[in-house]
C-alpha cells in the first residue's frame, strides 16, 4: 500500500493529513490495488515490458484483479506461466488486513480492519431482503465533531488511500464469496451476453450496494474517495452502476459540484437540523458552510431530479430538532430551494458518554407524518446491527476509543521496556 507518512496537498478544500502516491513496501513491491489502469500500464513498462507487452498485460491484470478477484499472479491462467512470477517478483495484490469480524443477530457484519501502517478503520455490511448494502469508510476518525456522532470524537487519523478504499469493497465481495467463478473464457461470454454493458445485476447478489456512510467525511478525501469509487464503477472493475452508490457529506460544499461531476453517485446529505441555532452546534461545519448556502449546492447538484432525488439525513434527537414546528421548517426549506428531496429519519444511536438521547417513537412518527403531508418521503431508517456498535454514527475503533492518557501511558512503558 502507499507511504502513509503524512503530507499536506496544497489547494485542498481544507488541508487534510494525506498518505502520498505509491511508494514500494519495505520489500520493494508495489501494491496495484487502487491504481488505475493506466497507472499499471505505466509500471509494467517501468519495469521493463515494451509498450505493447505493458499494454497486454495492464489490461489482463486489471481484469483479475478487480473483476475476478484474484489475490495471487499464479492464477491469472492466460499469462503465461513464466511472467507470472516476473510479477510477483515486482508487485503485491493487497487487501485490508481484517482485525476482528462481527456478525449481529440482525444478520449485519462489521469488520474492524487495519491499515499497513497500523491504523484501525470499519466496514458494515447491511443485507436487506431486496439488497446488500455495504457502508465503507474514507478517513480513520474524522476531522468534523458532530456532536451527536462517536466518529466525531476521535481526531483525524488520516485519509483512507484509494486502494484501502477500494480494497474494503473487494473484502466484502472475497467475504461473501461474490467474484465470478470458473474459466475466464467461457464465463466471460456468458456474461457478456446476459448483460452486455459489462454492469453486475443485483440478481442473486448479497452485496448490490455501497453508501460511503462509514468512518469519516468523504468529500474531505474527495480526490481518493473519487479514485476508488472510480474503480467500483469501472466496467472492467468492479463494475457496480453509480445509480447503486450513495455519498454521504455533512456539507461541504466546495466539494459537492465537483462530487456530481466528477463520480456522479447519488447524494445524502446530513442536515440535520432546520435553524442556524441548531445546525452550528450539531454540526460544527454549518458555521462555515450554513444551511440555506448548502441547500442551494444541492439544488445545484449535477444529475439531482425527480428520478434521483437527494436524500437529507435527519437524526432524531429528544427535545432538540424533532419538534413538529422543526419538521414543518424542513418541508418549508426544501420546498423554498425547489428540492428534489427524500428524507431520512434516522434513530438516534446512542453510544457511551453521548450527551443525546433518541426521540420517543410516537415524535419520530409525528415528525414522519408531517414531512409526508408536506409531499415529501420520509421514512423511517431502521437501525441496524445496534449490538455490535455497527449502527449509523456508533463505529469508533478500539485502539481510538482509548483515552490519551492511556496512550501516553502505553507509549512511555513501551519506550521504557524498548520495544
Ligand atoms: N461524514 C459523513 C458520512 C458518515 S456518517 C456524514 O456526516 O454525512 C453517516 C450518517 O450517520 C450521517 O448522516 C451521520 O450524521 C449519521 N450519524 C452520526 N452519528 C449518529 C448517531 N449516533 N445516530 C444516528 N445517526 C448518526
Ligand atoms: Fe464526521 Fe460525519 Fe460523524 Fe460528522 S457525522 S463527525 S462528518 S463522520
Amino acid at each position: 500500500m502507499a507511504d502513509t507518512t503524512l503530507m499536506t496537498i496544497p489547494g485542498q478544500v481544507d488541508p487534510v493529513p494525506v498518505a502520498r502516491d505509491i511508494t514500494p513496501r519495505e520489500d520493494g513491491r508495489i501494491d496495484l490495488i487502487g491504481l488505475p489502469r493506466p497507472r499499471i500500464r505505466e509500471l509494467f513498462e517501468e519495469a521493463g515490458l515494451d509498450a505493447r507487452q505493458a499494454k497486454l498485460r495492464s489490461k489482463q491484470v486489471f481484469h483479475w484483479l478487480y473483476h475476478r478477484g484474484v489475490t495471487e499472479f499464479d492464477a491469472m491462467t492466460d499469462i503465461a506461466k513464466t511472467m507470472r512470477p516476473w510479477l510477483a517478483e515486482r508487485f503485491v495484490i493487497g487487501r485490508p488486513n481484517v482485525v476482528e469480524a462481527q456478525h449481529s443477530s440482525d444478520g449485519t457484519r462489521k469488520w474492524l480492519l487495519q491499515t499497513d501502517d497500523g491504523h484501525d478503520f470499519e466496514m458494515v455490511f447491511i443485507p436487506d431482503a431486496d439488497r446488500g448494502t455495504l457502508c465503507v469508510s474514507s478517513q480513520v476518525g474524522c476531522t468534523l465533531n458532530c456532536t451527536f456522532c462517536h466518529t466525531g470524537t476521535m481526531r483525524l487519523v488520516r485519509n483512507l488511500t484509494p486502494g484501502e478504499i477500494v480494497g474494503q469493497v473487494m473484502l466484502a465481495r472475497d467475504a461473501l464469496g461474490e467474484w465470478p467463478k470458473g474459466v475466464m473464457d467461457g464465463l466471460d461470454e456468458a456474461e457478456d451476453a446476459k448483460d452486455p454493458v459489462g454492469h453486475y445485476t443485483a440478481d442473486g447478489r448479497l452485496l448490490t450496494n455501497i453508501v460511503m456512510m462509514g468512518m469519516g467525511e468523504p468529500l474531505y478525501n474527495f480526490d481518493y474517495v473519487r479514485d476508488a469509487l472510480k474503480l467500483v464503477m469501472d466496467g472492467d472493475g468492479l463494475a457496480l452502476s453509480k445509480r447503486r452508490i450513495t455519498l454521504s457529506t455533512s456539507g461541504v460544499i466546495p466539494a459537492m459540484e465537483r462530487c456530481g461531476q466528477e463520480i456522479g453517485v447519488n447524494l445524502a446529505v446530513s442536515l440535520h437540523a432546520v435553524t442556524k441555532e441548531v445546525r452550528d452546534e450539531i454540526v460544527p461545519l454549518n458555521k462555515k458552510y450554513g444551511l440555506e448556502e448548502l441547500l442551494q449546492a444541492c439544488a445545484d447538484y449535477p444529475g439531482a431530479s425527480n428520478a434521483r432525488r437527494i436524500t437529507f439525513e435527519y437524526v432524531m434527537l429528544k427535545d432538540k430538532n424533532d419538534s413538529d414546528e422543526d419538521a414543518r421548517e424542513l418541508v418549508r426549506l426544501l420546498k423554498q430551494f425547489n428540492l428534489p428531496a427524500k428524507v431520512n429519519l434516522i434513530p438516534f444511536n446512542p453510544w457511551p458518554g453521548a450527551n443525546y438521547e433518541c426521540s420517543t417513537p410516537e415524535r419520530i412518527k409525528a415528525f414522519s407524518d408531517i414531512v409526508f403531508e408536506g409531499g415529501i418521503s420520509a421514512p423511517v431508517r431502521t437501525p441496524r446491527g445496534r449490538d455490535i456498535d455497527a449502527a449509523c454514527g456508533q463505529l469508533k475503533t478500539a485502539a481510538e476509543k482509548k483515552s490519551r492518557a492511556q496512550r501516553d501511558r502505553e507509549a512511555a512503558a513501551q519506550l521504557a521496556t524498548g520495544e
